[in-house]
């Protein structure tokens, strides 16, 4: 196995964990860009976007969305926040695993 984030799931590799639940982890980016810079991936191995089964992954989604509510009440002030998934290495990915960034210029309180 040699994806970087399935050895993170899997606690091969360190990171700071800041939530986790059945379908998903969601830990701080090693090389933040904003003020907070959270990554939340599925705990499944899937390369993009387009590698998820809208079916047999529904409970991912369901966790998604639900993470990501929880992840902008806890943010300070206006609670304004962007997620970016990159898909493709023309687009910017580099980490084949998929991730969606978790950005914004307010605080992160855990
Ligand atoms: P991408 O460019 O694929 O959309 O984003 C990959 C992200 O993963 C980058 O923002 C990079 O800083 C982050 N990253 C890469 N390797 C590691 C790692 O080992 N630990 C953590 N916490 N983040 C990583
Ligand atoms: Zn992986």
């Amino acid at each position: 196995m040699s994806c970087v984030f399935c050895k993170i799931v899997a606690r091969e590799l360190s990171a700071s964990f800041i939530y986790e639940d059945r379908e998903l982890v969601v830990f701080k980016d090693l090389n933040p860009v904003r003020k907070t810079h959270l990554l939340i991936i599925p705990k499944v191995h899937r390369v993009d976007c387009s590698d998820y089964d809208l079916v047999a992954d529904a409970d991912f989604f369901q966790a998604y969305f639900s993470v990501v509510k929880y992840l902008a009440s806890r943010l300070s002030g206006k609670r304004a926040f962007n997620l970016q998934s990159n898909n493709g290495a023309e687009a910017g990915q580099t980490v084949f695993h998929q991730h969606t960034h978790f950005l914004s210029d307010e605080m992160f309180i855990a």
